[in-house]
Formats: structure tokens, C-alpha cells, sequence
């Protein structure tokens, strides 16, 4: 039996549909080889520039065709000229995680042997991390509601136990996950500042007690500050972190900066229904229409998107395309032959995406 897949496809601003037609020409490759799934890819249109034609930033019809998705595939959004009346951006992005409770931001960093990364690695290691940053509250929990008077402003930082306890699930469930295969030695290690406030004092308290649950992992705490330091020293020593959303917006960037930068950093914004996939750079604007865009983390997201559906249907096929997909970029990467001009090369982004789509077939 075929398991048929929709996905909602948000082309987005700037590098947005430079870097997205390539990215579901691979899928819908790798759709059509496969007799275990089959992909449909559905236009969802939003985003800064749709704003500026319609005065619509995420059209109801748009929010529909993802809420009705199997998956939600997304580029970058947002323009620095385009804004609302009270001079903030268009972030359709953050709109979708609010509406769809999408609560768990999770942002792999790998770095293989023969990756360009600025750390002085030893030739033993490899990186190999997921960052999972709470995504609906914590310190963004008053965005655009601060109160600002002329000499105080105060934002709220929100942490709920309806919202913590489902993170922390997901966190140990994505440990179990990894060291099933072989990808992790099945440690989380929670991210607080429970020294200094009670608010992360309540979190970690929720995190031990979905942490007594599986014995069958090692469970570790440290401190926000302690923890960007261990990254840059010894970041072969995590396997899945888990946070609040400011810490982890911070963190997720120095995440992204060992990598060799935002060109190579996949994300996916997860809840218990929904999810949504996007790189983490935006609409880079200064690039945008030239050629130049990195494909590798639009790329690097749909293989995280057909690795969650095929977890998600008990779709072996998906999962092992998943793999096949992410593998194939790292290996173009640590080939370094064929790298977009942010890694150091002169690849075009068409150039680059076909380098990937090759390797996919050649496994
Ligand atoms: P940015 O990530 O777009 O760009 C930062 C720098 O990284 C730029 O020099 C850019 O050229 C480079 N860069 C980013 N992605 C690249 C890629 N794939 N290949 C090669 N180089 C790349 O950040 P910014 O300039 O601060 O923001 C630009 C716009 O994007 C803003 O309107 C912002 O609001 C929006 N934005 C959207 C998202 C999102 O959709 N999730 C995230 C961040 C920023």
C-alpha cells in the first residue's frame, strides 16, 4: 500500500524560493523512486512580500492548507523593508508556531570529520547534538507586550507545566530515538539558571520527574553560561539538550557558528500534531536573486521532515530516505568540492543542490 503524504510548502522572501524549488525537486525525486511513499506538495503563500501585494502576511487559506498538511516545509520569511504599522516584521514563521503549539524547537549541529568548523577539533571526534529550545513561551512568552514606560521596561518570562512536561518527553523520546540508532549514547541534559531563579528551579524539578521515568538514560543538568563555554570546549560531550526559549535561541546560533555558520543549520519547529521544517538563516536579502544562497539547511530540514513522518506513520522507507538525504549533504560537505561561497567554495545554489541530489542516488 502507497502511504500518501501531503505537504504544505511555504516558498517564503528573499533566498526563500532560490533555495526551496531545488529542495522539493529532491523530495519529489525521491517520492517518485520509492513505492513506500508518496509526497504532493501543496503552495502555501505568506511572507513579507506577499504582505506588500495583498496586505495579507498569512492568508487563512494558507493556515488552513498547513493545518490540513501531513508536514509543513517552510524557507525563510521576512524582509527588513516590510513592515506592519507598529514597525515590527512580517514572521509568519513565529505566527505558525503560536497557532499550531508547535512547543519544541529542535536544531541538530553535526560536524563530521573533514566539515569546516573554526574549532580546533581533534581528529578523534565528531559533533553530533540536537539543541531542543522550548518554542512558545519562556522569556518570548510577552513578545510585542512588554510594558515600556520612560524609565522602566519589564517583558515576563512564562514557564508553564503543561507545556514543560510535553517538552521534556519529547527530549528523552528523541534521546531513546538516537541511541536506538546508534546516533547517540542516550544522555539529555537540561539548560536552566535554576542557581539564581525559581522559575528554572520549577523547570528542572519537572525535568527530573520525567527523567526518573527512563532509567534506561543518563540525565544531566548544567547552567546556561557553563554550557555555551562546554559547547565551544567539548561540544562531542552532548547529545540531546534541552532548554528554554531565549537560552536556546542564543544557544542554537553557537550551534550553527561550530558548523562553519547559519548555512548548514536545519531546524524544525515539532508539537504533538504538527511540525514545521526550515533552515535556520532568514530571507538573506543581501544575497537574494544572484545564485548564491546555500541550499544545504533547506536541504538538511526536508531530511529531517521525511525522518519525523516516517517516525511518525512507522514508515520505514521514509526514515531510511531521511538518512539517505542527510547523509548525502554531509558527504558533498566533507567532500568540499562542490560548496556555495558562505562554506568557502563557488557553487552556484543550483550547482550545489544537484551535487546533493546526485550523491542521493549514488547510495
Ligand atoms: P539572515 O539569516 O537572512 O542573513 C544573515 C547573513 O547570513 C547574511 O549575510 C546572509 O547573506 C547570510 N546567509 C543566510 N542564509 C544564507 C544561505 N542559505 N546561504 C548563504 N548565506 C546565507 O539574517 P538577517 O539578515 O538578520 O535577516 C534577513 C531577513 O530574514 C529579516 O527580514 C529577518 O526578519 C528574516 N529572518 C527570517 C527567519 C525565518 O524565516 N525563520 C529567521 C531569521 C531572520
Amino acid at each position: 500500500m502507497t502511504n500518501k503524504y501531503n505537504v504544505a510548502v511555504f516558498h517564503g522572501d528573499g533566498i526563500g524560493p532560490e533555495i526551496m524549488g531545488p529542495t522539493v525537486n529532491i523530495l519529489a525525486k525521491m517520492s517518485d523512486a520509492s513505492s513506500d511513499y508518496d509526497l504532493t506538495f501543496i503552495d502555501a503563500p505568506a511572507g513579507a512580500a506577499h504582505y506588500a501585494e495583498t496586505g495579507e502576511s498569512l492568508p487563512e487559506s494558507s493556515m488552513e492548507t498547513a493545518r490540513a498538511a501531513d508536514a509543513i516545509l517552510l524557507s525563510a520569511m521576512g524582509l527588513p523593508d516590510v513592515r506592519y504599522d507598529d514597525g515590527t516584521e512580517i514572521s509568519p514563521q513565529i505566527d505558525l508556531r503560536k497557532a499550531l503549539t508547535l512547543f519544541a524547537g529542535v536544531r541538530p549541529v553535526t560536524v563530521r570529520k573533514g566539515q569546516r568548523t573554526p574549532l580546533n577539533m581533534p581528529q578523534d571526534k565528531e559533533i553530533d547534538f540536537v539543541l531542543i529550545r522550548e518554542s512558545t513561551e519562556g522569556l518570548f512568552y510577552t513578545q510585542g507586550r512588554g510594558e515600556v514606560t520612560k524609565d522602566e521596561a519589564r517583558e515576563t518570562l512564562l514557564i508553564t507545566r503543561d507545556i514543560s512536561e510535553k517538552l521534556f518527553r519529547f527530549a528523552f523520546d528523541l534521546a531513546h530515538t538516537r541511541k536506538k540508532s546508534g546516533r547517540g549514547k542516550g544522555k539529555v541534559t537540561c539548560i536552566d539558571k535554576a542557581n539564581v531563579f525559581r522559575a528554572f528551579a520549577f523547570f528542572r524539578e519537572m525535568f527530573d520527574a520525567e527523567a526518573a521515568k527512563h532509567a534506561d538514560l543518563i540525565s544531566d543538568h548544567a547552567y546556561v553560561d557553563a554550557t555555551a563555554l562546554w559547547m565551544v570546549q567539548k561540544p562531542w560531550d552532548f547529545d540531546v539538550m534541552v532548554t528554554e526559549n531565549m537560552f536556546g535561541d542564543i544557544l542554537s546560533d553557537l550551534g550553527a557558528g561550530l558548523m562553519g555558520g547559519l548555512g548548514l543549520a536545519p531546524s524544525a519547529d515539532i508539537g504533538l500534531e504538527h511540525a514545521v521544517f526550515q533552515p535556520c538563516h532568514g530571507s538573506a536579502p543581501d544575497i537574494a536573486g544572484k545564485g548564491l544562497a546555500n541550499p544545504f539547511a533547506m536541504i538538511l530540514s526536508a531530511a529531517m521532515m521525511l525522518d519525523w513522518l516516517g517516525i511518525k506513520h512507522d514508515n520505514a522507507a521514509m526514515r531510511q530516505d531521511g538518512t539517505r538525504l542527510r547523509e548525502a549533504v554531509e558527504d558533498v560537505v566533507a567532500s568540499g568540492d562542490v560548496l556555495t561561497r558562505d562554506l568557502g567554495g563557488s557553487a552556484s545554489t543550483k550547482v550545489a543542490a544537484s551535487a546533493v541530489l546526485e550523491a542521493v542516488i549514488a547510495k
